[in-house]
């Protein structure tokens, strides 16, 4: 496959599949920061300019962030195909994977994330988020009553609220918060010089919840 039919494939999917984001200014198709750095990524790598997806461009972040942003979770684990119960609803942090709840063992001593649903989108418990990074102005919603945050900005009708909206993609928010997940607080930050330097905190110790997988 040549390159360019690589990237119109990667870019098709990526358009048809998460991507209804339009820019603010001039409505072109915009993508978020993190799948264009995933895809510039791989595409030095597959053109064979860059050993490995790493080599050439380095990104900000910290991988585990960039993986869990666009980490494909609730599908079902391929080694554990034959078990029940073999959703990925988790996310190990050491190995910047998501996992299943049989893939647990393998991880024992690592830091793990419980991936959530709610409206059809992946959140976290604002508890452990709060562990991970900083989540002020990040706005919350509750869910089988624990507060979650959303990992990624969810795909929306153009019409713009006249009250209070998310910074980076014009969501509806109430009005104490600035952003409605994760992903566009970072991608705020990200436009700021150094914005993002006290976003991320030390985190060694991230069990899941002792219920609830
Ligand atoms: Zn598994
Ligand atoms: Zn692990
Ligand atoms: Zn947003």
């Amino acid at each position: 496959m040549g390159t360019f039919a690589f990237l119109e494939k990667a870019l098709a999917k990526i358009t048809t599949n998460t991507l209804n984001f339009s820019c603010a200014s001039c409505s072109g198709a915009e993508l978020p920061y993190n799948l264009l750095l995933l895809l510039m990524r791989t595409t030095l790598h597959r053109v064979g300019i860059a050993k490995t997806h790493h080599e050439l461009v380095s990104s900000p972040l910290p991988r585990w962030f960039e993986v869990l942003l666009t980490e494909k979770f609730f599908n079902a684990c391929i080694i554990h195909e034959e078990e029940k119960k073999n959703e990925k609803n988790i996310f190990c942090l050491d190995c910047c994977t998501s996992i299943c709840p049989h893939c647990l063992s393998l991880h024992n001593s690592h830091r793990l994330l419980q991936i959530r649903r709610y409206v059809y989108h992946d959140v976290i418990r604002l508890d452990d988020a709060a562990k991970l990074v900083d989540c002020d102005y990040v706005q919350p919603y509750i869910t089988n009553s624990a507060k979650v945050v959303f990992i990624n900005q969810r795909p929306q009708t153009r019409l713009r609220s006249s009250g209070n909206i998310c910074n980076t993609c014009d969501r509806a928010l109430q009005d104490s918060y600035l952003f409605c997940s994760l992903s566009c607080k970072i991608n705020y930050l990200l436009s700021i010089q150094g914005g993002f330097s006290k976003f991320f905190f030390e985190c060694k110790y991230l069990p899941l919840p002792e219920s609830g997988i």
